[in-house]
């Protein structure tokens, strides 16, 4: 993508200072335990945000999307307050908004800027288009404002920026995988000690690829079921004694079921549990080039979700089901769930029949046609002029 610079020109009347760049991300394998210290394996797609930046003398921010109809979004830096953002057109002002705030509220020196963003992150597709933007916002503002923060604070802040300010109770898996990723790699995240290790994932080297089979749909339910999941987690983790479902080893995972009386809250552990396992047991194969056996992982995982944690949906489940007809190693759904997008682990050359399987079967189903696209483990954030 070019023209980012450009667009700031057209719109400002003057160049920006600088471009930065922060991608999508898809996990591979690891979900919903992010808010649980656990473990997750994502990667960063080759699609991705980029702002355009210049500071201001004054202390004012402001705010234009080429993505979105809303024209520029002009805000007082100093009256920046957390709290769900208005619905609207300019509601998506505040995920860069929600970044100086939380500059801000950190002590950090941050001034007025103007902004121009253009992306080819799907948005709402489970592919982090929200932490892509608050990724770039961050490293862009605190380059420019010389505030020294590293990839892991900034991620943190990134993540904060969303759960205060924009109100969404995100864990730091998307912000760290945009902002700490590097190309041919997925990157193993601690959730709770942001460690990560780079680990080697070359698709294209082993024979394999990646499908990302985005449904193109989100349904509803899915902002309050994400909080009562969150809830029941943070439950079970207290009512068994421990700061986080993180600390329950997969060994002792069956005496703890045990002792948890609600059926729901019961598998809601067990995704937790033994989806750590699942993280442990595809970054242990990734390690020693045996790619193709991750594939039963992911379906695994993908059943998890579905039958233990509820956070599939018909057509997640139709497109993995797809994709493992049609030959694919494995599939499951990344992110979040209740819509968005899916994974399937496939040959190089079966891109083609794969993608017309989904695609013929969602056409069977009712459902919207599917976008389809290969993934390459791409670049983490960077200042790319
Ligand atoms: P996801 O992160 O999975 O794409 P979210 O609902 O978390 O979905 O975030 C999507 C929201 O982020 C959009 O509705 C919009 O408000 C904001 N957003 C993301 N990318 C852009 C962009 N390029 N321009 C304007 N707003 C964006
Ligand atoms: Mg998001």
């Amino acid at each position: 993508m070019t023209g980012t610079a450009d667009g700031f020109h057209r719109l400002y009347g003057a160049a920006p200072e600088g471009v930065w760049a922060a991608p999508g991300r898809v996990n591979l394998i690891g979900e919903h335990t992010d808010y649980n210290d656990g473990f997750a394996l994502p990667f960063a797609l080759p699609h991705r945000t980029e702002v355009a930046v210049a500071r201001r003398p004054d202390r004012t921010l402001r705010l234009h999307s080429a993505d979105v109809p809303s024209g520029v979004v002009t805000l007082p830096l100093d009256r920046l307050h957390p709290g769900r953002p208005p619905e609207g057109p300019e509601s998506w002002a505040a995920y860069p908004a929600a970044v100086a705030w939380a500059l801000l509220d950190a002590g950090r020196p941050v001034g007025g800027a103007d902004l121009h963003i253009r992306s080819d992150v799907p948005t709402g597709a489970g592919l982090s288009s929200s932490a892509a933007l608050e990724v770039a916002t961050a490293l862009a503002l605190t380059d420019l404002y010389g505030i020294p923060l590293t990839r892991p604070e900034l991620a943190a802040l990134a993540r904060r920026a969303e759960n205060a300010y924009v109100g969404v109770p995100c864990g730091v898996m998307d912000q760290m995988a945009s902002a700490c990723a590097t190309e041919g790699h997925a990157l193993h995240l601690d959730t709770r000690t942001l460690e990560r290790l780079h680990i080697p994932f070359d698709c294209a080297a082993a024979g394999l690829r990646l499908l990302v089979i985005d449904t193109r749909v989100k349904h509803a339910l899915g902002d309050g079921a994400y909080a009562r999941r969150l809830a029941s987690c943070h439950g079970a983790a207290a009512a068994l004694g421990l700061p986080a479902l993180r600390d329950l080893p997969y060994e002792d995972l069956e005496p703890a079921l045990a002792r948890i009386e609600d059926p729901v809250r019961r598998r809601r552990v067990r995704h937790v549990v033994t989806e750590n396992e699942r993280v442990v047991r595809v970054e242990e194969l990734l390690r020693a080039g045996r790619l193709r056996e991750t594939g039963p992982l992911l379906t695994e995982g993908h059943a998890s979700l579905r039958e233990d944690y509820e956070v599939s949906c018909p057509e997640l489940d139709l497109a993995v089901a797809t994709a493992n007809a049609a030959g694919a190693y494995g599939a499951r759904m990344t992110g979040g769930g209740f819509g968005g997008s899916a994974l399937a682990l496939i040959d190089a050359d079966a891109k083609a029949a794969v993608t017309l399987a989904v695609t013929q079967a969602f056409g069977a189903a009712g459902f919207e046609p599917p976008r389809v696209m290969a993934a390459a483990p791409a670049a983490g954030a960077e200042r790319i002029l």
